[in-house]
C-alpha cells in the first residue's frame, strides 16, 4: 500500500503465539468485549463491546474507510439496510445454497463442518479428535429468518442479511446514476451480517452477528485481471501496515473445487494466530455473475453503456470482502505480550501493542502525585487540552509505575507525566509505550508532538 507508511515497531521474529484465553481475558476484565445477555447465561456466538471495545472499533472502522473511500477517487461509500426484499435472497443464490453441511462424532458428540474436517478424516469417516465415527453429513441453512409487518398472515418472511455487499448491488444504479462516477469505480460498505453459524466459536473469529467491510469495484471486463490484481496488493498491504508479525500474513488462493463457476481465480488473505492460518479477508473474482442475476429476478436493467464508445455491457466486479471483528481479535491477538521483568520494568507487564494510529486511548496524563493540588491541576488542564484532539484519559490512581502498567495492558501509546519539574519550566515527561524510552517535553508542544504520532496520513 502506498498511502501508509509501515510504522509498527516490534520484531517480526517467530514469538510464541499468544493463546486465546488471555486475550479473551484481557478483554473482559479491562473492558473491551463482554459475552452478550451474560446475565441471562449468554447467547453462543454473540458479543457485545465495551467502552475500549468500542473505542477500538470505531478506529478500526476510520482507518478502512480513510484508506478504502476517502483516499481513492473512483471508490464511494453507502450504507444499507440490514433487511432488505426477500427477493434479494433468491437471487443471491442465499435460499437455496446458503448452507453448511454438518457432522457429529458418535462417541465424543463433537460438532464439525464437513468442509473444516481433514481430508483423511472426511474418507474415513473418523472423528479427528478422538477417532469416533461420524454421522453422515445433516445440511443447515445460514440464514436468520425474520419478518416485516404485524397482521398475521399478512406478514412477510424475510431474512436479516447473510452478507452486507448485497446492498452494494442493490444500489448500483442509484449510486451510478446519482453521482457523476463512471466506470471503474467502485462503491464500499461497513456494516452488519447475520449467520446462523452451526459451530460458531474462537471467541470474535466466527460469531452469529457479526461485521462486514466490503468493496466491490465495477470494470469492463476486459481490465478484470488488471483491477483485481490491484486491490488484492492493496488490501494486503492494508493489513500488513498494521500488525507487528508481517509473517504471520499470506495469500492462499483457492483451489479448483472452491473456486464459484464464474471465478477464474480468488484468495484469502490469512493470518496466522494460535487457531492457525484462518482466513481474515477474501478477494474475490465476482465476473457479472450478481448483477446479472439482479437484472434477471427484478426485471431491472442493470447493464451500464460505455459514455464514449456507447458499448452496452454488465459490469464485472472485483470484491474485497473483510470483518470487522475478525480484524478485532487478529490484531489483539498480534498486539498482545507478556514481557518478563527487564531492567526497564522489574515486575514485568502486559503489553498490547496496538498501532498508535487504531489504540483506543491515544494518551493518558498523569500527575506524579495526587495529594499535591498543582500537579493535579496542572494535569487536568494538559487533559482538557488533549482531549479535544484526542482520546485521552486521566489518571490519578495508584504509583506512577501501576498506572504505566494500566496503560499499557489497553494499548495506550504515550503517557505524560506531570511532575515537580514541570511547575518550574512548564515541560512534561512523555514515555513511549513500546520501548518505555522517556522524552521531555514542553507543554505547548504536546499537542503537535501527539497528533503527528497518532494520527493516520
Ligand atoms: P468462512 O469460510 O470462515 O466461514 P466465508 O468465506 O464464509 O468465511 P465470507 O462470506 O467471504 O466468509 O465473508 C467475508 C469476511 O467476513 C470473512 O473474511 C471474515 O472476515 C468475515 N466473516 C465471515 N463470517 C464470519 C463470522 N461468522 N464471524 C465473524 N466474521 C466473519
Amino acid at each position: 500500500m502506498t498511502q501508509t507508511e509501515d510504522k509498527t515497531s516490534l520484531s517480526t521474529e517467530d514469538t510464541p503465539l499468544v493463546p486465546m484465553e488471555k486475550v479473551v481475558a484481557l478483554c473482559k476484565r479491562r473492558g473491551f468485549v463482554y459475552p452478550n445477555s451474560e446475565i441471562y447465561g449468554g447467547v453462543s456466538g454473540i458479543y457485545d463491546f465495551g467502552p475500549l471495545g468500542v473505542e477500538l472499533r470505531n478506529n478500526i472502522r476510520r482507518f478502512w474507510w480513510w484508506s478504502m473511500v476517502q483516499l481513492n477517487d473512483n471508490v464511494l461509500g453507502i450504507e444499507g439496510s440490514i433487511i432488505t426484499h426477500p427477493r434479494v435472497w433468491e437471487a443471491s443464490g442465499h435460499v437455496e445454497n446458503f448452507v453448511d453441511r454438518l457432522v457429529d462424532c458418535k462417541k465424543c458428540k463433537r460438532r464439525f463442518r464437513v468442509d473444516h474436517l481433514p481430508a483423511e478424516n472426511l474418507e474415513q469417516n473418523k472423528c479427528p479428535v478422538c477417532g469416533g465415527e461420524l454421522t453422515e453429513p445433516r445440511v443447515f441453512n445460514l440464514m436468520m429468518e425474520t419478518y416485516i409487518g404485524v397482521v398475521e398472515g399478512e406478514r412477510m418472511k424475510t431474512y436479516l442479511r447473510g452478507e452486507a455487499c448485497q446492498n452494494i448491488y442493490l444500489d448500483y444504479d442509484n449510486v451510478l446514476k446519482s453521482s457523476r462516477i463512471q466506470i471503474p469505480f467502485g462503491i464500499c460498505q461497513i456494516g452488519k451480517a447475520f449467520r446462523n453459524e452451526v459451530t460458531p466459536g474462537n471467541f470474535l473469529f466466527r460469531q452469529r452477528e457479526f461485521e462486514q467491510w466490503d468493496l466491490q469495484f465495477f470494470v469492463h471486463p476486459s481490465e478484470m485481471q488488471k483491477w483485481f490484481d490491484y486491490w488484492k496488493e492493496y488490501r494486503f498491504e492494508w493489513y500488513k501496515s498494521i500488525i507487528n508479525h508481517k509473517d504471520r500474513l499470506r495469500f492462499r488462493a483457492h483451489g479448483p473445487d472452491e473456486l464459484a463457476h464464474y471465478a477464474k481465480q480468488a484468495f484469502d488473505i490469512e493470518y496466522k494466530s494460535i487457531i492457525g492460518w484462518q482466513e481474515w479477508e477474501g478477494i474475490h473474482w465476482r465476473q457479472d455473475w450478481d448483477l446479472s442475476r439482479h437484472s434477471q429476478y427484478s426485471g431491472q436493467d442493470l447493464s451500464y453503456t460505455d459514455p464514449e464508445t456507447k458499448e452496452r455491457y454488465i459490469p464485472w466486479i472485483v470484491e474485497t470482502s473483510g470483518g470487522v471483528d475478525r480484524t478485532f481479535l487478529n490484531l489483539l491477538l498480534d498486539a498482545y505480550e507478556e514481557e518478563p521483568p527487564s531492567g526497564k520494568d522489574k515486575e514485568g507487564r502486559t503489553v498490547l501493542h496496538l498501532h498508535p494510529w487504531l489504540a483506543p486511548i491515544k494518551v493518558a496524563v498523569l500527575p506524579l502525585q495526587k495529594n499535591k493540588e498543582e500537579l493535579v491541576t496542572t494535569a487536568k488542564d494538559i487533559h482538557n487540552r488533549l482531549k479535544r484532539l484526542m482520546v485521552a484519559q486521566y489518571d490519578d490512581v495508584a504509583n506512577i509505575g501501576r498506572r504505566y502498567r494500566r496503560q499499557d495492558e489497553i494499548g495506550t501509546p504515550f503517557c505524560v507525566t506531570v511532575d515537580f519539574q514541570t511547575l518550574e519550566d512548564q515541560t512534561v515527561t512523555v514515555r513511549e509505550r513500546d520501548g518505555m524510552t522517556q522524552i521531555r517535553l514542553a507543554i505547548d508542544e504536546l499537542p503537535g508532538y501527539l497528533v503527528e504520532k497518532v494520527t493516520w496520513r
